[in-house]
């Protein structure tokens, strides 16, 4: 079978380039896919294109009902290829087949269909109080932003795709997506399920292109209204100081670096399992993961124990077999750069219990790994617990009293993700006292469509998904009616003497 190529997607036409990236599987190194390389050139089509399907096109009037009725048919034709395109992203970034089904595609379709849903119920227009004494009558519209840039990551590159262009479109924008460079082929797949489903062109457009100079020319094009971006934090304030200038409108998805506090009455069977799962799911490269543990500290050598026998456990390997765990790194990058955290940690005199290196043996000649690893003796001033390491790597922390934990878990930059196990009142206490966007009690990962999904701090701006997500891609607008037919109310006869008369 030929490999498969991809070109970029444009004005409602699919637009090959002269320079294309290679698609390799990280397991493997084997080619899965071909792809156009856009340049500045294809940013600046594809930005006019969506220019002028906003301020000519009709999508902006299109009723939001049948916006929405679009939508729902692309999550039913996304719901449709589960199992073809969950093969497809596990051979593109490595992300293990036991989670790309449920997670990566199943996930995007529920969202897609929770926002349609979201759409038909949304107040776009209504009437408020009377304006008293004028009277009046006041209006609040919602109205699409217009150009909206989304750019996004290879980690879970299609779901982090549609929490921004799904909102974006239902609401009426018009959207230029920048795939990342190693992960593009979910969403190129997406926007042939939006063209099959009739949406107007140069509604959606997709650029697969360089951070620099690809995604900083789209990110600062002054024709782009808003940005929505995933990724790293570096970048995410770059972006941000880049929109000063045009007072853009901007949606920041960061890093974060997951305090779990597991108390003194956690069931252990379950939370060293849980602590697992939040750290090394998604082969460790999830943003809300959980990377720092904090254990009572006459519990550490047990819970150690422990958590380095399940670990021990957990099969590396092929990310397409349904036993694996625990699959790739998804670049050769990604890896060098946990690699790199290895020695720092090591520098820094933490101890790796576990791991701590790139695994023996033939299987892993080819492709990019790591093993899963853990980390004790470290303090919560360390380069390895603070920084986000990006990959299956745990560290495990100490604490002496419930308000230690807490001071410990709030003493970070980022504020994404946190977790508290134990007995339920207690361990609600807590979550109510951790700095994050999301604090799961119990459980780790659970992202549900019709809750927010972001971060506190260094971890972002603004909310994916949830009830709030359409106020994220609409302005709002008053209009004001005067309706007394008469001078003697009018706002201006404050300032200005009624005619006579
Ligand atoms: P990155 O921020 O460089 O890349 C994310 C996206 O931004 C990609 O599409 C990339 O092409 C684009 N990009 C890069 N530079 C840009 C620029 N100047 N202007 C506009 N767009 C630009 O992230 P990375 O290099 O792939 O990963 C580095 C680290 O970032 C990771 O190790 C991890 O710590 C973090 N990260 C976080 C997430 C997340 O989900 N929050 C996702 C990926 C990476």
């Amino acid at each position: 079978m030929s490999t498969p190529h991809y070109p970029l997607y444009i004005d409602g036409k699919w637009h090959d380039t002269a320079e294309h990236y290679e698609i390799r599987s990280p397991a493997t190194e084997e080619l899965v896919a071909t792809v156009a390389k856009g340049g500045v050139a294809e940013v600046e089509l594809a930005v006019a294109a969506a220019k002028a399907a906003h301020e000519e096109g009709g999508w902006r009037r299109t009723p939001p009902a049948e916006r929405a009725a679009l939508l729902h048919d692309v999550a039913a034709r996304l719901a449709g290829r589960v199992d073809e395109l969950a093969v497809l992203q596990t051979r593109e970034n490595g992300a293990t087949i036991r989670i790309t089904g449920a997670l990566h595609v199943g996930l995007s379709a529920a969202q897609i269909q929770y926002l349609a849903s979201l759409a038909e119920n949304y107040e776009w227009e209504t009437t408020g109080p009377e304006i008293g004494p004028i009277p009046a009558v006041g209006i609040i519209r919602r109205e699409p932003i217009g150009v909206v840039a989304a750019i996004v990551p290879w980690n879970i590159p299609l779901l982090t795709t549609v929490w921004k262009i799904a909102p974006a479109l239902v609401a009426g924008n018009t959207v230029v997506l920048k795939p990342d460079e190693h992960a593009p082929l979910l969403a190129l797949e997406l926007a042939k399920e939006f063209e099959a489903a009739g949406l107007p062109a140069g509604v959606l457009n997709v650029i697969t292109g360089d951070g620099e100079p690809v995604g900083a020319h789209l990110a600062g094009h002054p024709h782009v209204r808003k940005v929505a971006f995933t990724g790293s934090t570096a970048v995410g304030k770059a972006i941000l100081r880049q929109s000063a200038d045009t007072i853009r409108r901007v949606t920041l998805e960061l890093g974060g670096k997951g305090a779990n506090i597991l108390l003194d009455d956690a069931d252990l069977d379950i939370a060293i399992d849980g602590a697992l799962f939040a750290c090394m799911a998604n082969n460790g490269q999830a943003c809300e993961a959980g990377t720092r543990l904090l254990v009572p500290a006459d519990q550490r050598d047990d819970i150690v124990r422990r958590l380095v026998a399940r670990a021990s456990t957990l099969k590396l390997g092929d990310p397409l077999d349904p036993t694996t765990h625990i699959g790739p790194i998804a670049s050769a990058v990604q890896r060098d750069r946990i690699v790199e955290y290895f020695g720092i940690a090591a520098q820094e005199g933490a101890t790796a219990v576990l791991g701590g290196r790139v695994p023996p043996g033939a299987e892993f000649e080819k492709g990019y790994w790591v093993e899963p690893t853990i980390f004790v003796d470290v303090t919560n001033d360390m380069r390895i617990v603070r920084e986000e390491v990006f990959g299956p790597v745990l560290t495990v922390l100490t604490y002496d009293s419930i308000d230690e934990a807490v001071e410990i878990a709030n003493d970070t930059n980022y504020g994404l993700s946190a977790g508290v196990w134990g007995s339920e009142e207690r361990a609600l206490d807590v979550a109510r006292r951790l700095d994050a966007g999301m604090v799961w009690v119990n459980d780790w990962h659970v992202i549900h469509p019709a809750y927010p999904f972001g971060g506190y701090k260094e971890s972002g701006l603004g909310r994916e998904g949830g009830p709030d997500a359409l106020d994220e891609y609409t302005e709002q607008k008053f209009i004001s009616l005067d309706r007394s037919g008469g001078i003697e109310n009018k706002a201006f006869a404050i300032v200005i003497d009624p005619v006579a008369g």
